[in-house]
């Protein structure tokens, strides 16, 4: 369970990113928060894993605020998923989903297993494993920087317009699969998005920002007021 308590995020500038911002976020669950450009949804999800710190308020995982654990363990406890997927374009697809376990000190060997396994997992051809980024697909690109966060097994997975910029049909298949993943692991997952329907088809409780970051409205997707 991740708890976001009374958080506030002002950057240095005076912007106000987030404001007084609380949701519960149960474990095994897919958490959307959907809201206009700006309106602080990037911003919670680095809070999350603590890429920025709030300025005001806490946020607790399992109970305990963030900032009692190690950061490092944080992270890997949390994979993050961004638009463009954000591979290393130098690294093959096996070397960029085996990227945290060599980090973690896995054997090349081990890692590469781990790597064909993900792909199968996310619907790669591991025909695929020794190519390079640019050589890919927009979608299959995505489906490696999927591969990629989940490579350590983390319980979460924070997700940043993951699939905002491929093609509408790429798009559907991709949300599909998440689904169909996430009835398999169970992971606890917080999806950002400014598309309403993607929201709506993914989420088991959505988050709806306003400009300001406010939070609107928190519920399910049937029981959401339209805006
Ligand atoms: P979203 O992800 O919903 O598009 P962001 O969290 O990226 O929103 O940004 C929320 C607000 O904070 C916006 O007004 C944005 O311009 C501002 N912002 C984001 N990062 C910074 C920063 N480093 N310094 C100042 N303002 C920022
Ligand atoms: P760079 O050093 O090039 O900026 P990053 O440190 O952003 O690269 O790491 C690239 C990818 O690896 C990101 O998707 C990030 O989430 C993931 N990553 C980096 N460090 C860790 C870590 N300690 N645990 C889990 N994932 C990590």
């Amino acid at each position: 369970m991740i708890s976001i308590e009374a958080v506030t995020k002002r950057y240095d500038d005076g912007t106000i990113a987030v404001d007084r911002l609380s949701l519960e976020i149960p474990d095994g669950s897919i958490t959307v928060l959907v809201g206009p450009s700006g309106c602080g949804k990037t911003t919670t999800l680095r809070m999350i894993n603590r890429m920025i710190e709030p300025t005001e308020g806490r946020i607790l995982l399992d109970g305990d605020d963030l900032r009692q654990r190690p950061v490092n363990a944080l992270r890997r406890s949390m994979g993050y998923v961004i638009q463009n997927a954000g591979l290393f374009q130098h690294r093959s697809v096996a070397d960029n989903i085996a990227t945290v376990p060599r980090m973690l000190g896995w054997d090349r060997k081990r890692a590469r297993a781990r790597a064909v396994e993900l792909m199968e997992r996310v619907g790669l051809d591991p025909a695929l494993a020794k190519r390079y980024p640019y050589q890919l697909s927009g979608g299959q690109q995505q489906r490696v920087g999927v591969a990629r966060a989940l490579a350590a097994d983390p319980p979460v997975l924070l997700m940043d317009e993951p699939f905002s910029a491929v093609d509408p049909v790429v798009r559907k298949g991709l949300q599909e699969e998440l689904l169909r993943l996430q009835a398999e692991l169970g992971k606890t997952i917080v999806f950002v998005t400014h598309d309403i329907d993607e929201a709506i088809k993914l989420g088991d409780r959505i988050a709806v920002l306003r400009t300001g970051g406010r939070l609107a409205q928190f519920a399910p997707p049937g029981e959401l007021l339209s805006a």
